[in-house]
């Protein structure tokens, strides 16, 4: 990424300020309006009714546009509404494909819209070399991503998922959400669309529910735009303006967090009382060769295995100080989770355990507190297992 990521660093530090026509604020107002005059009946200015655009969730998509190298972005209310949101190009004999541990939210969108013949849906494990190539026989219309993934950040070859798509005239859709567009950018590796919870890393704290939407060619991002503004789940003034906001900061908070991360990793996968540790940072991990490859970083979450199963694991939890139990992520807090009752709770017992959530499982989201208060709070309570 080098010298185009330092470019759009100073990009994102400054966009939308110094812009106000009004009264030259530094930083952008924000245009709660939810309508705008019409100068005669025939003629209106840029904007005319907030639920189709607004200028604040207007900065918001062309920042993320330009860190995505997209060709643009639909602001979303949520994540999920980004995710249902591409499902509208698609008519009801498309067949989806979806990695079968996704983030649990996807896993129940998708196969209750399946439920509902509203589209078709499978899950595969796109590490399975075998399953896939079989897969893709049945020629999918959207192959949706989720790289790294939720809660065992396994990693899939975006590049290589995209090529075979295309092979079959197949589109692809990936969730960057674990890793913001400063570590990874789907587009670029040959994805059409690059979605975000953006409640996560790019918001990164904890206090805006949202999500959005970037393609790679602005046919696919005109539709997008249109059924946003029809089915009204276009994201508010306010979190739009909070948002980016809080991106101003995102390389920031990304390096510190991730430096972070890498040392609570190494600790973890010292401990002999972790039996396993899911970080793509880590040589060990089975991601870490890809993680080279297509990410610039490892990120900052890591899921491990406790030795002892759940009485361990609830233990740990109840043990710690600075973690808050908290099923979010990217905040600039770390949180800790229990994907099996908490992310992952929806899913039935047999979809985990294929899925490989064990009850032993646990997640964290490494924030910006010291990396020694972190390891310390960590280390005492595994003490008391
Ligand atoms: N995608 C991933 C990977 C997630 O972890 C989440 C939420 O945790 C979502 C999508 C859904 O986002 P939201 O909660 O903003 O709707």
């Amino acid at each position: 990424m080098g010298e185009d990521m330092t470019s759009k660093r100073t990009s994102l530090v400054q966009a939308g300020m110094g812009d106000d026509p009004a009264y030259k604020s530094v930083s952008p107002p924000i245009y709660l309006s939810s309508t705008y005059c019409f100068d005669t009946i025939t003629q209106k200015g840029k904007y005319d009714y907030g639920r189709t655009a607004n200028p604040n969730r207007d900065e918001l998509a062309e920042t993320l546009t330009l860190l995505e190298n997209g060709s643009s972005c639909v602001v979303t209310s949520s994540g999920m509404s980004a995710i249902d949101l591409v499902t509208n190009l698609f008519n009801a004999d498309a067949l989806i494909f979806a990695p079968n541990d996704c983030y649990a939210g996807t896993h129940r969108l998708l196969s209750n819209r399946a439920e509902q013949g509203r589209l078709k849906v499978k899950f595969i494990d796109f590490l399975d070399v075998k399953e896939v190539s079989e897969a893709f026989k049945e020629k999918p219309a959207l192959v949706m991503l989720e790289s790294p993934s939720n809660p065992l950040m396994r990693l899939v070859d975006i590049q290589e998922i995209s090529k075979l798509a295309k092979s079959v005239g197949a589109l692809v859709a990936v969730d960057n959400t674990f890793l913001s567009p400063v570590r990874q950018r789907p587009l670029d590796l040959g994805a059409d669309f690059s979605i975000h919870s953006t409640t996560k890393y790019l918001n990164g704290h904890s206090d805006v529910v949202g999500g959005a939407i970037i393609s790679k060619k602005e046919d696919h991002g005109n539709q997008l735009a249109w059924w946003a503004n029809c089915l009204g789940i276009t994201g508010s003034p306010f979190d739009s303006f909070m948002t980016l906001r809080g991106m101003r900061t995102l390389h920031a908070r990304m390096d510190a967090q991730e430096s972070s991360a890498m040392k609570v990793a190494q600790f973890l996968y010292n401990h002999p009382k972790i039996s396993k540790v899911y970080y793509p940072g880590l040589p060990s991990d089975p991601g870490y060769n890809l993680c080279k490859k297509q990410q610039s970083g490892p990120g900052a979450m890591i899921s491990f295995e406790v030795i002892g199963g759940f009485n361990s694991a609830k233990s740990v939890i109840e043990n710690l100080k600075i973690f808050q139990l908290a099923p979010s992520l990217g905040g600039v807090e770390s949180l800790i989770s229990y994907p099996p009752t908490m992310t992952h709770g929806g899913m039935s017992e047999t979809l985990r355990r294929d899925a490989g959530i064990k009850e032993n499982l646990l997640r964290i989201s490494i924030g910006l507190e010291s990396s020694e208060d972190i390891i310390q709070d960590l280390s005492a309570s595994f003490a008391l297992i």
